[in-house]
């Protein structure tokens, strides 16, 4: 089949990484017969670049077209100065925005060979972990109403934690999905005992469990949670959160994976049409050296297959190529420990090269 992806590569090690992920794609459409067919989206400060705007419409317009996305990374030292709505960093939330991607998933993963990467205890770890984090990304109080107001003790802030049912349910929906491919328990993450629109999204998450019977469902308080995950990570399948509580969350478990350079993410809408990028930034300390860690784009584009285009055998075949390079010990100059350090392109080759033998 054909599949048509919107490519935005962004600014400093963005355009490497991306071109990685590119290869290893093409790569597994040979094999499996697959067209994957590219058009490019400037965004970012090279878009600014070249257009005078972060997030051209045109961008917009193919990303739209496109069944999906693979974003590298935007910003740099270059466009720190411009003004709000023309800094880089806008164009993953605009393109957030314009494609209604309400939903981040971040698979917090500790690959087996990397587990002296992780700074918590062998006894933890076991063999490993492998969480989900399913994260509301366009409501909540990041999004609410905000503002300040005269108090008889001076100027007041506030912001204001607001979800309908409807933004709880289809959240909810896609962490019991989700769910539902991997070990089907779902931990739903609140704080109920204090906020009122936590009640609301226990409720609506209760309701949304009656369709998914097969699923385990358990509810954790925030803080209770924050602490389990340093505590017995293994305890976890998907959890399921609002915004800030992810936001939080999911940063705290991509550390105990050992380096950023592994780490993928989605933003998807209801379509399965998806954002899918790496978790770190542009890097511009590194960009230009071609020593940069493609696997958490390799590992994005994995996550497009499976979750925008529902090939989960391609997907894994990704995952395991990348597990069994990192087996033979190659290592970025990220990854924390021995092993022999290669550079980008070299990695990307031995991940396809693993790829090729397996079939
Ligand atoms: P952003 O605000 O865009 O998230 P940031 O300032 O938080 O960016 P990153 O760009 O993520 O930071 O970089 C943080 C550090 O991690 C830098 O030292 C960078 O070189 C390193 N780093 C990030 N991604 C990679 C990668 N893929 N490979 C190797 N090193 C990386
Ligand atoms: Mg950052």
């Amino acid at each position: 089949m054909d599949y048509k992806i919107a490519i935005a590569k962004g600014d400093g090690i963005g355009p490497e990484i991306v071109e990685s992920a590119m290869e290893v794609l093409d790569v597994i459409g040979k094999i499996k017969g697959h067209k994957f067919i590219y058009k490019e989206a400037p965004v970012g400060g090279f878009a600014y670049d070249l257009y005078g705007d972060p997030l051209p419409l045109e961008s917009i317009k193919t990303c739209k077209e496109s069944d999906s996305v693979l974003f590298g990374a935007v910003g740099g030292p270059k466009w720190d100065n411009l003004p709000g709505d023309k800094r880089a960093e806008t164009a993953i939330l605009g393109l957030r925005k314009n494609l209604e991607t309400f939903a981040n998933l971040r698979p917090g993963y500790l690959f087996k060979s990397l587990k002296d990467a992780s700074p918590l205890k062998e006894s933890i770890i076991g063999d490993g972990f492998d969480i989900l984090v399913v994260r509301e990304l366009t409501g909540g109080i990041y999004f609410g109403e905000k503002g300040y107001k005269e108090t008889e003790n001076g100027k007041a802030a506030f912001d204001i934690e607001i979800y309908s049912e409807m933004e709880i349910e289809r959240i909810a929906r896609i962490g019991f999905e989700m769910a539902m491919k991997r070990d089907k328990k779902l931990t739903s993450v609140d704080k109920s005992n204090v906020l009122e629109s936590s009640r609301l999204w226990r409720k609506v998450v209760e309701e949304v469990s009656k369709d998914y019977k097969e699923v385990s469902l358990n509810h954790m308080y925030i803080d209770n949670a924050a602490m389990q995950v340093i505590r017995d990570p293994k305890q976890f399948d998907v959890i399921l959160t609002s915004n800030i509580f992810g936001d939080i969350l999911s940063d705290e478990i991509s550390m105990i994976t050992g380096s950023i350079g592994m780490l993928a993410s989605a933003s998807i809408g209801k379509d399965k049409k998806g954002i899918f990028e790496p978790i770190h930034g542009s890097a511009p300390d590194i960009t230009g050296k071609g020593i940069a860690n493609p696997i958490a784009t390799i590992l994005s584009a994995a996550m497009m297959l499976k979750y925008s285009f529902g090939l989960e055998e391609e997907s894994k075949m990704i995952e395991d190529g990348v597990a069994k390079t990192l087996e033979e010990g190659y290592r970025t100059s990220d990854i924390r420990g021995d092993g022999d350090w290669i550079k980008t392109g070299e990695m990307t080759e031995k991940i396809i090269k693993t790829i090729q033998k397996m079939v």
